[in-house]
């Protein structure tokens, strides 16, 4: 599957909606239909659960190799997310200069264009993520 189709069809891509196991309460994102702690007792007990978007950086990296669809925005950073709910996001920050990047700081996921299937071809969008400025 391309990353095109893969963003085309998981409309959960769009509003990050998670899955919650209320079993034990974690929160997964992807949505998982089974709980990776609780298996066979979590089938039939998630729940979907719509991320409120914020959390804080928890690792990053910056990237100056970019694939040819990103050559426009290199160097671009990308960044491990801890949500709010508690899961692990992977995502490009934007809006951001590089010498204000800090462990912990706030961000929240923002709907941006990902990238378009060559020049007359299908804008693709997703989340990605901006500091949270006071
Ligand atoms: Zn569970």
């Amino acid at each position: 599957m391309t990353t095109a189709r893969f963003w085309r069809e998981n409309a959960s891509r769009y509003n990050m909606t998670g899955a919650q196991c209320t079993v034990c309460g974690k929160v997964h994102f992807p949505p998982r239909s089974v709980c990776p702690t609780c298996h066979r007792k979590s089938i039939g007990k998630i729940v979907p659960l719509k991320l409120k978007g914020e959390g804080e950086v928890f690792s990053y990296t910056v990237v100056h190799e970019a694939p040819s669809q990103f050559e426009m925005q290199k160097p671009y950073v990308m960044a491990i997310i801890r949500m709010k709910e508690g899961v692990m996001v992977t995502g490009q920050l934007i809006d951001i200069d590089q010498n204000e990047l800090s462990i912990g700081m706030k961000v929240r996921a923002t709907m941006r264009k990902l990238g378009s299937d060559g020049p007359d071809g299908v804008i693709h969008y997703g989340y990605k993520f901006a500091p949270v400025r006071q």
